[in-house]
């Protein structure tokens, strides 16, 4: 599964080298460019029924996913899932508004009392995933577990609260905080095309998105 999975990341030009700045403000040498897989719908496809294979067992009536991404990922996993079950499964998304997650479009109602599967394409501290979990758990929906593609924090089904956690790869990426960046020690351009190298470049705050 793994494999498969690094295959079709690699084959979308996702892993990048270079000098980033992380969303956390950590420096690093390796850069996941989710957005690079998004326009190769084959890619994704393929990705989301691998994700979908670890839960077809499960009796899963609804997939969620963060926007933006997440709602591509909810669809194809959900239509994924429905071609392996011979069930209709559903697929809805939240959306952030001030800082939270939330359904809006009445898919709180679509959730509520049904069996639900979260899925993330990047996991990074978990955050994002364990809002989406509150957020189902707030209307009565009940996890399943979260599918990620990849898992490169130190997110575990404890620390989301879930029965189950399966990402398709975990990658653990080396990171510095500036003072100690061995790249800037050495004058290496920070990228400032990907990540969030441009903000630390101007000197400024790190939007929280
Ligand atoms: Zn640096």
């Amino acid at each position: 599964m793994e494999r498969d999975a690094l295959e079709a990341l690699y084959s979308a030009k996702t892993f990048m080298t270079g000098h980033f700045v992380y969303a956390s403000g950590m420096h690093g040498e390796d850069y996941i460019n989710k957005d690079a897989i998004y326009p190769h719908t084959d890619k994704i496809s393929d990705l989301c029924r691998l994700m979908a294979e670890g839960f077809k067992r499960e009796w899963i009536e609804v997939v969620v996913g963060p926007a933006m991404g997440g709602i591509v990922l909810s669809q194809w996993v959900a239509y994924h899932l429905s071609n392996m079950s011979g069930r209709k499964i559903l697929s809805v998304y939240a959306e952030k508004e001030k800082g939270h997650f939330i359904f809006k479009r009445d898919y709180s109602k679509i959730v509520a009392g049904k069996n639900v599967l979260v899925v993330e394409d990047i996991i990074n501290t978990g955050g994002t995933a364990k809002d989406i979990v509150d957020l189902v758990r707030s209307v009565d929906g009940r996890v399943f577990g979260v599918s990620a593609i990849c898992n490169r924090g130190d997110a575990t089904k404890e620390s989301l609260d879930v029965p189950e956690l399966i990402s398709l790869v975990d990658i653990k990426l080396i990171s510095w905080s500036p003072n100690d960046c061995p790249l800037c020690q050495k004058g290496v351009p920070v990228n400032v095309e990907f990540g969030k190298g441009r903000y630390f470049i101007n000197g400024g705050i790190i939007p929280i998105d």
